[in-house]
């Protein structure tokens, strides 16, 4: 009778194994080499940003994120793809700051429908210390619910930041935006220093940094290069990644802007994930727009964190039921814990 030592022996072939960790790329990145990696074919940087995927994120969880905007409208800021900027006709209304027992009733449903971590905005340009002690008193009872707190304020002076560090803050997100280069066709109202002096003042308190920036603004693909390399350049990288594709609102600047070709927004996904390997790289607005399909290869490509909600801030995403159905459809798991662990 034969064995399997009776085969002919197999033909040596090479076998495509992921890149053990140590050969994960690392940093510092110039423009070129992120630009290069973006320029790669589509299944081979697909391929490179799941292995270092799996081999950060092994358990493979979707981090489910809630965004409340607790003070919407009438920000004094011009940044050109916001409808609540105060200068823009966008029907927008301005509001003042929500009381707490809202807010602790709207982090309460995040958190019975899944989410782990609950961002509150407030359109301000930079708060006041009376808007920083309002806010610290929503961190306090929203971390009291056992969530991940986040905000996102604006420009943060450094006691400012320790006020909020001292309430239980968690993250503080502050986005780039895009390139440097690009930053003043954006908004003139602050500069790209202005936002890197507000990270550094949160890195400084000991919270955790929420910092990416939006595409399909106009920008060229070597500005979007440019974003990616100075979000994976900072010192540390960002823990949250959040990559927006523009939301066109009517009234505001950017309304007219071409959409970003849906492939290369997944090739800005999968660079995110191969830069900043320990992030939790977020698909963020635009979403509603996407489909499954594009959503799915995002996935692919290394996001492992979602904003959940019918909101976000004034604009639409999809609706809770749909997500929960998708991340079936894909066999995806929602993270449970709101550890800040390793990985995280
Ligand atoms: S993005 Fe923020 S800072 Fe800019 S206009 Fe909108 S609310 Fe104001």
């Amino acid at each position: 009778m034969m064995g399997v030592n009776d085969l002919p022996a197999a033909k040596a072939v090479t076998l495509h194994r992921p890149p053990a960790r140590a050969e994960v790329p690392r940093g510092p990145w110039s423009v070129a080499a992120v630009q290069a990696l973006l320029d790669k074919p589509f299944n081979d940087l697909l391929f490179e940003a799941q292995a270092v995927h799996r081999a950060h994120f092994p358990e493979g969880d979707i981090e489910l994120a809630t965004l409340l905007s607790v003070k919407t409208g009438g920000c004094p800021e011009n940044c050109g793809y916001c409808p609540q900027a105060a200068e823009f006709d966008t029907g927008v209304k301005a509001q003042k700051l929500m009381e707490v027992d809202e807010v602790v009733r709207a982090a309460q449903a995040a958190r019975d429908a899944g989410a782990t971590r609950f961002c509150m905005g407030a359109a301000w340009r930079a708060p006041k210390d009376r808007d920083v002690e309002k806010v610290a008193v929503l961190v306090e009872a929203v971390k009291g619910l056992g969530l991940q707190t986040c905000a996102t304020l604006g420009m943060l002076k450094p006691q400012h930041a320790q006020q909020l560090k001292a309430a239980g803050l968690d993250y503080y997100n502050h986005n780039l935006d895009t390139a440097p280069e690009y930053y003043g066709d954006i908004v003139d109202t602050r500069t790209y220093q202005d936002r890197l002096d507000t990270l550094a003042h949160v890195r400084a308190a000991g919270i955790s940094v929420c910092c990416g920036g939006i595409v399909g603004m106009g920008e060229t693909p070597v500005h979007r290069a440019g974003l990616i390399a100075q979000l994976a350049n900072l010192d540390p990288y960002p823990e949250s990644v959040p990559i927006n594709s523009l939301v066109r609102v009517p009234g505001t600047p950017l309304a007219d802007s071409d959409p970003i070709d849906p492939l290369d927004f997944v090739r800005m996904i999968a660079v995110a994930r191969i830069t900043m390997p320990k992030a939790r790289v977020r698909l963020s607005a635009g979403r509603q727009q996407m489909g499954e399909a594009v959503q799915a290869l995002c996935f692919l490509a290394g996001a492992n964190s979602i904003f959940y909600g019918d909101k976000l801030l004034v604009t639409g995403n999809p609706d809770v039921e749909a997500d929960v159905q998708l991340l079936r459809k894909l066999g995806l798991r929602a993270r449970q814990t709101t550890e800040q662990g390793a990985c995280a």
